[in-house]
């Protein structure tokens, strides 16, 4: 990546002829939004009926009444469900309340204030307590830990997850690193998968810190673009059969397979991180949604039919992501300028530009009317050491409007680049 630039010799022109397609940019008073992924009102509307489920005098899951209280655990019906897709024995998922990332907030602020199973201490009560943080990552990842104070350090992302050998030389001697961020299928933002190698390395490691814990974020676990199913690697059975059963703390939701705002969340975990979660979350609540919960089973039925759902996701968004694809290899390819993720799952496409303009190119986009993700969000601090990486989330807008912003975006690319080679 570090390698890309536009050549001198063409620099001139292209300077000339981005600055020309720029003022038409500009001239057609566009107001586009690729910031952030959501799923568009189309794909809302796949799950529409749910708003009807589960319909007056159906109140019961199994045994239990779901408009009571209780049941921390949540639904057995949607547990099992999602055990089947999440790789996870039933009984060691927890469904949850509508966003994995309160979950995942629950976990280190558990962590922090009373220490996890195999700890010491609790986390607040350690000088220094350190995450590594693979990059480029979830912005939400790293504002969690800035705010609990957790210290960041980053290792490289490659196309199998994480750099694991870069990781397992951090935390071999460092007792200082109790954890690390892994969103192993489809990643945000650059759509790799963990592969069972590097999976395995990760759960196996030796760890200075006795407490260490992935925060394994399968936030796209049944999320493809194409009709190949990527699987993803079996964490907790991996760690567990390394003797590390602890070490992982799986996360997911329905966010993007129902309603991004009125999902279920999951926690799929060993049963002394169960008990230990399920503790501190008995005092926060009572139990989760449970109505809710029995919506969503009755909406699927089983695990086929989130699969089947997830297929109609992909109808609506792939021609999306093709779009970008074709666009960015029709402005840009060849230029030396960019490089971007063609992905097969998930919501992002993740684009290096020339070192030294992505903050440059989001703000010309700005000013063109088009939101970009703000520069150096993929970053732990919101610093992006190369000012080389923008995200691009085209699920939310229509398809025109996407292919319109990925030519815009395509003519700020090439504009910085021929700015940054003159200067
Ligand atoms: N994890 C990742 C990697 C994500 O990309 C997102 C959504 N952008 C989330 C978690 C948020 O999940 P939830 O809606 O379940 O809180």
């Amino acid at each position: 990546m570090t390698s890309l630039a536009l050549s001198p010799d063409v620099a001139a022109s292209v300077l000339a002829e981005q600055q020309e397609a720029y003022a038409a940019l500009q001239a057609r008073d566009l107001s586009l939004d690729v910031t952030r992924g959501k799923p568009s009102p189309e794909q809302l509307d796949l799950s529409n009926a749910l708003l009807a489920l589960p319909g007056e005098g159906n109140v019961r899951d199994g045994g239990t009444d779901t408009r009571n209280y209780g049941g921390l655990m949540g639904s057995a019906a949607l547990r099992e469900i999602f055990a089947e897709l999440l790789n996870v024995p039933v009984g060691q998922l927890l469904a949850g309340g509508n966003g994995s990332l309160t979950l995942m907030h629950n976990a280190l602020t558990f962590a922090t204030l009373f220490g996890v199973p195999g700890g010491e201490r609790p986390w607040a009560k350690e000088e220094t307590v350190r995450f590594v943080c693979p990059v480029p990552g979830y912005d939400r990842h790293f504002v969690l830990c800035e705010e609990l104070g957790i210290e960041m350090i980053t290792v490289p992302m490659t196309p199998e997850g994480p750099d694991a050998e870069a990781v397992a030389e951090l935390v071999a001697s460092d007792p200082t690193i109790k954890g690390m961020w892994v969103v192993p299928t489809h990643s945000n933002p650059d759509g790799a998968t963990v592969s069972d190698d590097v999976a395995r390395r990760l759960v196996s490691m030796p760890t200075a810190a006795p407490d260490f814990r992935i925060m394994w974020d399968n936030a796209y676990a049944v999320h493809h673009l194409t009709d190949v199913e990527t699987p993803s690697a079996d964490a907790l059975g991996l760690a567990a059969e390394a003797g590390n059963p602890d070490r992982v703390l799986l996360f997911a939701s329905t966010s993007k397979i129902t309603f991004a705002g009125a999902g279920v969340s999951f926690l799929g975990a060993s049963p002394a991180n169960l008990d230990w979660f399920t503790k501190h979350l008995g005092v926060q609540s009572i139990g989760p949604d449970k109505v809710n919960h029995l919506r969503h089973a009755l909406f699927f039925g089983d695990a086929d039919g989130v699969r089947a759902h997830m297929r109609q996701h992909a109808e609506i968004i792939a021609p999306k992501f093709e779009a970008v694809e074709q666009i960015l290899t029709e402005r840009l390819g060849g230029t030396g300028v960019a490089e971007w993720t063609t992905p097969t799952g998930g919501y992002f496409v993740s684009l290096d530009v020339v070192p030294g303009t992505a903050a440059r190119v989001i703000a010309l986009a700005k000013e063109a009317g088009i939101a970009l993700t703000p520069a150096g969000s993929t970053y732990p601090y919101g610093k992006d050491p190369l000012d080389g990486n923008i995200r691009l989330a085209p699920t939310m807008p229509p398809l025109e409007d996407v292919k319109v912003a990925m030519d815009g975006v395509a003519t700020c690319v090439l504009l910085a680049a021929a700015e940054a080679a003159l200067a």
